[in-house]
């Protein structure tokens, strides 16, 4: 397990389509950031045929919310991995309030907590727009959209030149309206968990991708800053303990 002591933790909260998974990758590159999706940790296990990802298939198919006991367990598994020291960005985790609560607990038994978390607030009625002509580079994953953004050259990726695309089965009309049922029943209540944190920020998230990435940068920018000077603070300490030490 990574030392997180220091290490920035940073939620996306909002409905399906909101571009939780857009903003994610991109300041995952800007902050050297981690991005930690349980929805692409959850599809991973379902094409791997493992355990968890065969008890979660026709839950997500249906677009209801996987157990919170299989998603805490994925994430957990997740945040062992050495990568995640330089900062994590959850983009769909947590969905529920058990699960922020065993966020919580996790985090504290780790000796760190969530920084910030920030509510991309969106109109429901675009986010089955946004959801239904939404797909992905089969290659490398980067996002297009049939009216919002297609690639440059028709049929072929801009970023890797592949030409194959993927939809996910769950991004119909139908499905999307059930996902954004289980949003307001089970994630929107954590926006008052967060407020209540003290750590709560929303923002218009309705607007254009680069303007959304600028509100975001604008607030995590200071806080991902200070996380890591505490720990370039602490590493200094050491360094000066141990020479003083010595
Ligand atoms: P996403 O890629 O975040 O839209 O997630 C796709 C689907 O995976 C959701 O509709 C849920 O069925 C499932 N899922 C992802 N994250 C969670 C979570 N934190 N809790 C429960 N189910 C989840």
């Amino acid at each position: 397990m990574p030392d997180y002591s220091k290490v920035p933790v940073l939620i996306l909260l909002g409905p399906p389509g909101a571009g939780k998974g857009t903003q994610a990758k991109i300041l995952e590159d800007r902050f050297g950031l981690v991005q930690l999706s349980t929805g692409d940790l959850l599809r991973a296990a379902v094409a791997g045929g493992t355990k968890a990802g065969k008890r979660a298939k026709a839950v997500m198919d249906a677009g209801e919310l996987v157990s919170d006991e299989i998603v805490v367990n994925i994430l957990k598994e997740r945040l062992r991995d050495p990568d995640c020291a330089a900062g994590i960005i959850l983009d769909g985790f947590p969905r529920t309030i058990a699960q922020a609560e065993a966020l919580s607990e996790l985090l504290g038994s780790l000796g760190t907590r969530v920084h910030a978390a920030i509510s991309l607030e969106v109109e429901d009625d675009a986010m089955v727009t946004r959801i239904s002509g939404r797909y992905t580079c089969d290659g490398c994953g980067e996002g297009y959209h049939e009216t919002f953004k297609r690639p440059t050259v028709e049929g072929t990726c801009q970023k890797c030149g592949c030409q194959r695309f993927r939809r996910r089965a769950d991004d119909n009309a139908d499905t999307v309206r059930r996902r954004l049922v289980a949003y307001h029943a089970e994630t929107a209540p954590l926006i008052t968990f967060y407020k209540g944190e003290k750590c709560l920020w929303t923002i218009d998230a309705m607007g254009e991708i680069d303007a959304i990435t600028d509100a975001l940068h604008q607030i995590l920018r200071p806080i991902v800053t200070e996380v890591r000077g505490a720990r370039q603070a602490n590493k200094n300490l050491r360094t000066t303990q141990m020479e003083e030490a010595q």
